[in-house]
């Protein structure tokens, strides 16, 4: 029977939960070509999180040395042999970095189709067809998978996590991989914060905030909400931000459920990057503001006297005042 396989990531032993999205995302895919889905991840999660990976259909997971996770040409590597080892013809990533990264890789090893960016399930499970948004989200497209293999990268937050409980076991898989290719110096791990890309809200800045000086209203705002902060990307290439906040067509690619977008015009490249999103909100000073089409909601003033009436309000409403 072949396999559909999914690339996970864990966070300090944990799987994020967006993983449960793709297992979920993998389950239907072997439902409907009948087969089986299994998952590989590098490090060892804990007991907690394996069974929480089993509640969504995953029956077996490898484990890969840790190290492999560290460079992007062994992991895919190891990840073609594993493919081939247990005959998975459909390989999920996540549509994120590490995901970009490994997934052309490996399909070029697998001798695999490769497509990106998906956002639905199928149209057709036989031969595989998926609907998926082109020119920065201008057009849709019907891409038809004809390859034998194929690796899929699935974008976040765009499919639901569907409980699917089975037993799962585990296993090691060691092999003769190819040795990293340089040395991580050093690692360092943001904790304590929400991932944009796990986010259910973000609220995010443009030029239109004027400079980093006034980043507290977004940051005390978004705290509030227990969101996550983002930008466009002008502001990162000024360094107001930090760059892993730039959410568009060159940058992050993500769908919460409500994203407040705060002095951002509303470029098509930017809304590549958020146009998934479920409801979005936008203020902005310029009645015509392109964001405005995007948007649900729209305030239109300027975000420095809008942010802080809005986080009183918040804090109100949250304080039932
Ligand atoms: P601006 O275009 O300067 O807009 C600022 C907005 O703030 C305006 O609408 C203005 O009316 C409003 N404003 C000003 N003052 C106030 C105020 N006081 N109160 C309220 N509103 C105010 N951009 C991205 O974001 N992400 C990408 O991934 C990305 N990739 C790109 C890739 C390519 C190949 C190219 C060519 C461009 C890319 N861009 C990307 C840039 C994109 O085209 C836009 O230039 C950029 O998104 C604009 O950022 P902005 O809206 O913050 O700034």
């Amino acid at each position: 029977m072949t396999k559909v396989l999914i690339y996970t990531e864990l966070k300090e032993e944990q799987f994020k939960k967006s993983v449960f999205e793709l297992a979920s995302f993998g389950k239907l895919l072997a439902d409907k070509t009948n087969s089986e889905v299994y998952a590989v991840c590098s490090g060892k999660p804990n007991e907690d999180a394996v069974q929480q990976l089993s509640k969504y259909g995953i029956s077996k997971l490898f484990l890969l040395p840790e190290e492999l996770s560290d460079d992007n040409r062994s992991m895919a590597s190891a990840l073609d042999k594993l493919a081939s080892g247990i005959d998975a013809n459909i390989v999920l990533f996540h549509n994120d970095n590490k995901g970009k990264a490994i997934a052309p890789r490996l399909s070029i090893r697998m001798d695999a189709g490769l497509l990106s960016g998906i956002s639905d399930i199928p149209l057709s499970y036989e031969p595989l067809i998926f609907k998926k948004r082109v020119y920065s989200g201008k057009a849709f497209a019907q891409v038809r998978l004809d390859e034998s293999n194929n690796v899929i990268l699935l974008n976040i937050n765009t499919f639901q996590a569907i409980e699917n409980p089975v037993v799962i076991e585990t296993e090691e898989f060691n092999g003769d991989f190819n040795p990293p290719s340089g040395n991580v110096l050093s690692k360092e791990l943001v904790s304590n914060q929400i991932l944009l890309t796990e986010a259910e809200i973000v609220v995010s800045g443009g030029r239109g905030m004027k400079g980093p000086e006034h980043w507290s209203y977004i940051e005390e705002l978004a705290e509030i909400l227990g969101a996550a902060t983002a930008c466009s990307r002008p502001v990162s290439d000024e360094g107001w931000r930090p760059h892993h906040e730039h959410v568009g067509q060159t940058g992050k690619i993500i769908a919460p459920n409500l994203y407040i977008a705060c002095g951002i015009s509303g470029a098509i490249q930017h809304l590549a990057g958020v146009n998934g999103s479920k409801v979005i909100v936008a203020i902005n000073k310029d009645p015509e503001a392109p964001i405005f089409e995007a948007a649900d909601y729209g305030i239109v003033g300027d975000v420095h006297k809008v942010l802080p009436g809005l986080i009183e309000a918040v804090k109100a409403q949250q304080t039932g005042g």
